[in-house]
């Protein structure tokens, strides 16, 4: 009886017109959609301590075989002090890369844990030399250390982007050897952090081409370089999310490696411009040194600066990006190969010398968000298009400014198209994402930071 005369009360109060009632419930509903979400986080979370450590377990391994074949074999599994990857979104939503990894409870078969990834490997299969020659290359994931036994599984994409199993090795905690990291004792830099790992997008940087003399050099050039990625849109828009942390993992010498020039660097990652034979590419086949080195501190990204000013860079989804620190163009090859690197988005250009040859299958969907063959553009941005705007667009001054379908990307002058007259991801022109490749970098960096 009390209730519902209180019930009857509350009513009446509610149907008055009265804007400061309003806004009481307005407060309300937003305190439990707020502690909704507390409780979903928390959730969640409990989720991640049922299965995993706050650590991170490392399966290196290698890459062997030649353009159409591939075996991986495992190397050794390696326990490192952080993880530095989201408590929530534990299991992989974008299905970007040429492959990804799966971890599944022994017991009941759930999955637990999954990630997409590319590689050079992958790339370097695309080379002529490929066509003739069998090579190894070093790869490795991480994952969350787990607590119970779990199937680790690798599967590899074909060109019609059907997945096979191509690896698959069980890691019982307690039975299966692992190293522990034996991690070079290289000091570790905050460059700005802006809140716990587990909700932030970690981002490290590695010194390459730096003697213990250029550290002043390197933290000047890591502070400019991370001006540069959060001065940007949509990183700008969403920088309290973004931490930045360096490595000074310097080398014995100043400068790096350019085979095509005769010059020899001894540098601490072994990066080297003329990768595959394009003076401009600049990569390091050693990626277990790379992890080695990232070990020291949490992170979801690396990005290698290297202490040069030759144009050239790279940056492969969850894999790597390479910046030369002292080009005049140094603040978009950051944003460009991030963009590769942290959003698997594609290259939008296609008048370029470029390592491989027929990198897409026209007849299928590719997967990366700002590029199309028109096969199944409505996954893509057509929601984006405007109804008066012609599909495929004219590449004219008219439709400089919208979002279209314009032929010529990914390599291909034909029968690929991109969203954007011009971008980061197809012009050296600092800060001018398009508006899919911006979607698809803010949809990223939800998925690390937890953000709802
Ligand atoms: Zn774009």
């Amino acid at each position: 009886m009390r209730i519902t005369k209180r019930f009857c009360k509350f009513v009446r109060w509610i149907v008055s017109d009265s804007s400061t009632q309003i806004e009481c419930i307005m407060r309300g509903l937003r305190y439990l959609l707020v502690a909704f979400f507390a409780l979903s986080f928390s959730v969640l979370q409990a989720g991640y301590d049922t299965h995993f450590h706050h650590k991170t377990l490392r399966m290196d391994f290698f890459h062997h075989g030649s353009s159409n074949t591939e075996e991986i074999s495992l190397y050794r599994f390696i326990e490192e002090p952080y993880w530095g990857g989201s408590l929530v979104n534990l299991t992989d939503t974008f299905s970007l890369g040429q492959y990804y990894v799966e971890v599944r409870d022994t017991v009941s078969n759930r999955l637990l844990y999954s990630r997409g990834f590319s590689t050079l490997y992958a790339e370097w299969q695309d080379t002529p030399e490929a066509q003739d020659t069998t090579r190894s290359f070093p790869g490795s994931v991480v994952l969350p250390y787990p607590k119970h036994g779990v199937e680790i599984s690798i599967f590899r994409y074909n060109k019609q982007h059907i997945p096979s199993r191509i690896f698959s090795k069980r890691f019982i905690p307690g039975t299966t050897k692992v190293d522990s990291a034996v991690m070079p004792s290289y000091p570790v830099i905050d460059i700005v952090v802006n809140g716990t790992p587990s909700e932030q997008l970690d981002i490290l940087i590695l010194a390459e081409g730096y003697t213990q003399e250029d550290r002043e050099k390197f933290l000047r050039d890591c502070t400019r370089l991370a001006g540069y990625l959060v001065g940007a849109s949509p990183f700008r828009e969403h920088s309290d999310r973004i931490s930045i942390r360096a490595i000074m993992s310097y080398s014995e010498e100043s400068g790096v490696s350019r085979p095509d020039k005769g010059i020899f660097v001894n540098s601490s990652l072994g990066v080297s411009y003329n990768t595959f034979g394009s003076s401009r590419y600049l990569m390091t086949e050693d990626f277990h040194r790379v992890r080695d080195v990232a070990a020291l501190a949490p992170y979801d990204q690396i990005i290698i600066l290297v202490n040069s000013d030759v144009y050239g860079g790279g940056g492969i989804y969850n894999f790597y990006a390479t910046v030369p620190s002292d080009h005049s163009a140094a603040d978009f090859l950051v944003l460009h190969e991030f963009g590769h690197s942290f959003a698997g988005l594609a290259d939008e250009y296609y008048t370029s010398d470029v390592a491989y040859q027929n990198h897409y299958d026209i007849s299928v969907e590719p997967r990366e968000a700002n590029i199309t063959t028109l096969v199944a553009f409505e996954r893509k941005w057509g929601d984006l298009v405007l109804p008066q705007t012609p599909v495929p667009t004219p590449a004219s001054a008219l439709y400089s400014d919208v979002v279209g379908v314009f032929e010529g990307a990914g390599y291909a002058e034909k029968g690929i198209y991109r969203p954007y007259l011009n971008c980061t991801m197809r012009s050296v022109i600092y800060d001018a994402f398009c508006p899919v490749c911006k979607r698809a970098i803010t949809a990223m960096l939800m998925f690390y930071t937890g953000g709802f």
